[in-house]
């Protein structure tokens, strides 16, 4: 058996962007207009950050703004940590507290269960992972780029793509389009909004989002859904002699069996 995607598809796209800032609301306008879906990062509690994090921190969003711009269109809000530390320098009491009270702040303003995240800073250690897991934090990206497509072996070290600014982006998204692949592939862009308005650049979001977006051969997902689907085709139940297969998720699931496509809908019990 192999795992395809959503509707029997070999490509996911999804965007990665953190803050909570007011341009993201052009951004997600951009997105909508090209059927791109993604994640934002949001942390809950800035104004208890640290003076020279505040300093550095660009307008934000209200709540209630927030709320109606990316539940409404369908886009994840994930955890960034209550006030954007460096969380590798913090106590462990330090990061348990920026992570749980980011989680409760956020799933109860948004009314979502937010296990999903953004390193702030990207920066990490050990213990700030080992952490994550344990307050229920199930992925996390860092700002590593890959430039390249491949599910993470680890989704606690989500490594995207790339950066939007990345000088390969056109070429690496081209590769991603114009391939046919034999296994499922991802193509994963982060940013911040902000960084549109301050280099004076949303052509390279809008020419990304009109070349890559509303493409049938792609599915364009959170960071969430890829998580769960990948977490449910792993779970997928399969009888000793591999003939029996049964979906016990919530979502359907697509794959290869001896080069013929399946589909097992979530709680189905499929022969092959
Ligand atoms: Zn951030």
């Amino acid at each position: 058996m192999r795992m395809l995607l959503k509707d029997g598809k070999m490509k996911v796209l999804t965007l990665s962007y953190d803050d909570g800032v007011v341009q993201d609301a052009r951004l997600v306008e951009i997105m909508s207009k090209y059927g791109l879906k993604g994640t934002f990062n949001i942390n809950s509690g800035m104004e208890f950050a640290e003076e020279y994090i505040r300093r550095i921190f660009r307008k934000t969003l209200s709540t209630e703004d927030a709320k109606s711009l990316y539940l409404n269109s369908g886009n994840e809000v994930a955890i960034h940590s209550l006030t954007h530390p460096h969380l590798e320098v913090l106590s462990e009491e330090e990061i348990i507290y920026e992570i749980t009270e980011d989680r409760r702040n956020i799933e109860k303003d948004y009314g979502v269960i937010a296990k999903g995240m953004a390193y702030p800073f990207g920066t990490y250690n050990e213990t700030v992972v080992e952490i994550l897991k344990r307050c229920g934090i199930v992925y996390s990206r860092t700002v590593n780029s890959t430039y390249g497509f491949e599910f993470p072996e680890n989704w606690l070290l989500l490594n995207p793509t790339c950066h939007h600014n990345c000088e390969k982006l056109i070429e690496l998204v081209e590769k991603f389009v114009e391939t046919k692949y034999s296994f499922p592939k991802m193509f994963y862009l982060w940013g911040h909004s902000y960084e549109f308005d301050e280099n004076d650049n949303w052509e390279v979001i809008e020419k990304f989002a009109e070349f890559v977006g509303n493409r049938d051969d792609i599915w364009y997902a959170t960071n969430m859904e890829i998580y769960e689907y990948v977490k449910a085709y792993n779970n997928l139940v399969v009888s000793i002699d591999r003939k029996i297969v049964h979906n016990s998720s919530s979502v359907d699931v697509w794959f290869l069996h001896q080069d013929k496509k399946y589909c097992a809908r979530c709680g189905e019990t499929i022969y092959l």
